[in-house]
């Protein structure tokens, strides 16, 4: 299928998820030579040709232009747009959370919205967008989308489970274009949700039904971008590096994979999790094993409350080999009823971690107390909980290469922990300062899929087909 094909439809009809057929392979020659253009040109000019690499259907004219409107000053606040800052001899923070929701989320979703918005008007149609959010993504794709007019928004979240300042943002929108739907429930719940309005063809099809959440391709490939401007600021454009990952949905490491996987020089993927660590013990151990919805634990990382990551499958198409047949076994069988999957006699996974360059370790809410605590002392730098687990986990599995950890979010959005870490909350930047107090808007749906149907049906503002 074409790229922008893919880009409106997010999962695939039976349900899986889209892959590029190859993946373009690079030379050490040709990622320095993209590094140039980050130096000379800027980092909207590498996204756009990196993104060309995986394009079929938008000339590179247009994919400038996407990238030049999505990757601003002006929303990210700083020229570099994903700066790489030195915070301990050999570790490094990507700090990919300048972005209008203060999350690395916006790295992918600001683009997409460009994306959706071109598209849809050289299509001369419109959609409806439905997802679900543990925090970040919910926040970042409504402010990406705000200003496409062909675009609306139905987004689900877990009731209280989300922070004060992600409901302030996220709620806070009022546009009948963006409707908050909160679920009594995990983030994992609302995503049962959307899957299954989703296996209804006629009605995906009666109301255009799209998806922003990590599965979209376009999303996942938006984020191989800082993988590689990361790796060309800390390295000049020579040696391997590795990078530390809090991992949730599976989403920015597996853009990490698919970097290596085009040849860039990363010698490491750490895959951090938090106390819901069904990855960390699947790289341990071979076995994936998806938790019920109650049994993941809610924690001071929230964005990482995950027990079913949606992206994993990606990487195992790569793991079995890009055997599709295998894939439809394990993930639909197995993991369908079984609820597990476990590769350990099979041929192509005697050692995942090693064969793979994945490494993974788990932190606890002590440790993202203890590594804020840390950090805020010495070098003077706030981080947020989520950061604070890549960071932990990162420094512990350092080798001799820069070891680069991703910076997922800012404190701001997560005050209580941060609290008890520093002992004050963090400064609310001038830009956030109406969070807390504008009025919020949501929708309650309690009763399933056929009562979000009815809330979509209500809600819509444009007319179905
Ligand atoms: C989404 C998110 C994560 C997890 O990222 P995945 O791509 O789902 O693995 C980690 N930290 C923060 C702050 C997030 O918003």
């Amino acid at each position: 299928m074409s790229f922008t094909d893919i880009l409106l439809e997010g999962l695939a009809p039976d349900g899986g998820l889209y892959v590029p057929q190859s993946y373009p392979q690079l030379s050490l020659d040709d990622f320095n030579a993209l590094g140039e253009i980050l130096v000379n040109e800027g980092y909207a000019r590498l996204a756009a040709q990196i993104l060309a690499l995986f394009i079929d259907d938008i000339p590179l004219w247009d994919l400038e232009g996407i990238t030049r409107r999505a990757y601003t000053k002006e929303k990210f606040g700083t020229d570099l747009i994903a700066p790489v800052t030195k915070i301990e001899r050999n570790l490094w923070l990507a700090q990919l959370s300048q972005g209008p929701t203060a999350a690395f989320k916006d790295m992918a979703m600001q683009v997409l919205g460009q994306f959706f918005d071109y598209e849809l008007a050289r299509r001369g149609t419109t959609m409806t967008i439905l997802g679900a959010t543990s925090g970040d993504t919910g926040s970042a794709a409504e402010f990406a989308l705000l200003d496409a007019s062909r675009v609306q928004v139905f987004m689900l979240s877990p009731l209280g489970r989300m922070t004060p300042f992600q409901r302030g943002q996220m709620y806070g929108i009022n546009s009948p274009r963006i409707v908050n739907i909160t679920v009594p429930g995990s983030f994992d719940d609302c995503q049962d949700l959307v899957k299954e309005v989703n296996s209804d063809a006629e009605f995906k099809s009666t109301y255009s039904i799209g998806a922003v959440n990590s599965i979209n391709w376009a999303r996942l490939v938006s984020q191989v971008v800082y993988y590689v401007s990361s790796w060309f600021q800390v390295t000049q454009g020579r040696g391997e590096v590795s990078f530390s990952v809090p991992s949730g949905n599976f989403g920015n490491i597996c853009a990490g994979h698919v970097a290596r996987m085009m040849g860039l020089p990363i010698k490491e993927l750490v895959c951090a999790t938090n106390e819901n660590n069904v990855l960390a013990e699947f790289f341990r151990t071979g076995v994936y094993r998806v938790r019920a919805s109650t049994e993941t634990f809610v924690t001071s990382s929230p964005s990482m409350d995950i027990s079913k990551a949606s992206n994993f499958e990606r990487f195992f198409y790569d793991l079995a080999g890009r055997d599709a047949a295998e894939i439809r076994h394990l993930f639909g069988e197995q993991l369908g009823h079984k609820g597990v999957i476990d590769i350990r006699k099979k041929p192509y996974a005697k050692d995942p971690y090693k064969v793979y360059g994945f490494r993974t370790g788990v932190s606890t809410h002590a440790d993202r107390v203890e590594t804020i605590a840390d950090f805020y002392r010495r070098p003077g730098y706030l981080m947020d909980p989520h950061t604070a687990d890549g960071v932990m986990v990162g420094r512990e599995l350092a080798g001799e290469e820069p070891m680069i950890a991703m910076e997922t979010a800012l404190p701001v959005k997560f005050g209580s922990i941060t609290k008890e870490a520093i002992g004050k909350v963090p400064e609310i930047p001038t830009r956030f300062a109406h969070v807390l107090d504008a009025p919020q808007h949501t929708v309650l749906c309690e009763n399933g899929a056929e009562q979000l149907k009815k809330i979509i049906e209500q809600r819509s503002v444009f007319p179905p087909e």
